[in-house]
């Protein structure tokens, strides 16, 4: 059985009196999810304080990004090792809003998720298809292509180094949530792409579906056999609502 994850992607939101008033009530609503694992990730500068107020808890740390670097002439950027010395035990790589709007590309990726695996980070590796990519007939296509970039780098069995997140960009902030059924059925596809190559690997690795996820919908997400959890935007911000999520998941 693989145990549900649910992990909060902050995005470019909070101060430190919004976040540590976030974390404290997340904290606070803690007891008892002991089957369910859950982390945050937050903005870079809000790392150090983060893992402050984590101290103690089950709950994990992770970025939103990571360098393919470890260190040199590479401004703005941050690195594993840099992410490694403020405990960040995951690094988000390939969501869609650094894809699209930061012309990130699939090798990009690839080469984060590298990075983030070489330095004992769990990448939480996103993939997804836009609104017209699904209208067009090509989701699996466009899926299978992410997904192989990072195959071909680090080889299949790296992946269950990692968890896959599918986001529907359409789902992305739009309150449009993927059906429970559309959402299945592009998990139960990555997962059969990935047992055709090695069994093991898809057994074991977890994808998550993110997009639009609340307290009022996660449940019947979580229900489906191949969706092992939630990569969660708007509704991270909301410790009732997190919490309501990471309980579905429990
Ligand atoms: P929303 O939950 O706000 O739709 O965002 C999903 C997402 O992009 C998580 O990475």
């Amino acid at each position: 059985m693989r145990q549900k994850l649910v992990a909060g992607n902050w995005k470019l939101n909070g101060s430190k009196a919004s976040i540590e008033a976030l974390v404290g009530g997340i904290l606070a609503g803690m007891d008892g999810m002991n089957n369910v694992g859950v982390a945050v990730c937050a903005p870079y500068v809000y790392i150090p304080m983060t893992q402050g107020l984590l101290v103690g808890s089950k709950v994990g740390l992770g970025s939103q990004d990571i360098a393919d670097q470890d260190s040199g002439a590479f401004t703005g950027e941050v690195s594993g090792p840099m992410l490694n010395e403020f405990g960040c035990g995951y690094a988000i790589v390939g969501h869609s809003e650094r894809r699209a709007l930061y012309g990130e590309k699939d090798e990009d990726t690839a080469r984060k998720f590298a990075a983030a695996r070489k330095h004992g980070l769990k990448p939480i590796l996103c993939v997804g298809e836009t609104l017209e990519e699904r209208e067009g007939g090509i989701t699996e296509q466009v899926v299978a292509r992410q997904l192989d970039a990072v195959i071909a780098l680090e080889g299949v069995e790296a992946l269950v180094d990692g968890v896959i997140a599918y986001e529907p960009v359409w789902a992305i902030g739009t309150g449009k949530t993927a059906s429970p059924q559309q959402a299945q059925d592009v998990h139960a596809f990555i997962r059969g792409k990935l047992a055709a190559l090695n069994a093991n690997v898809a057994e074991k690795v977890q994808i998550l579906y993110g997009g639009s996820v609340k307290g009022a919908n996660a449940a019947e997400l979580f229900a489906m056999p191949d969706i092992d959890g939630g990569l969660i935007g708007g509704a991270s911000l909301d410790a009732k609502e997190f919490l309501a999520i990471c309980q579905a998941g429990n």
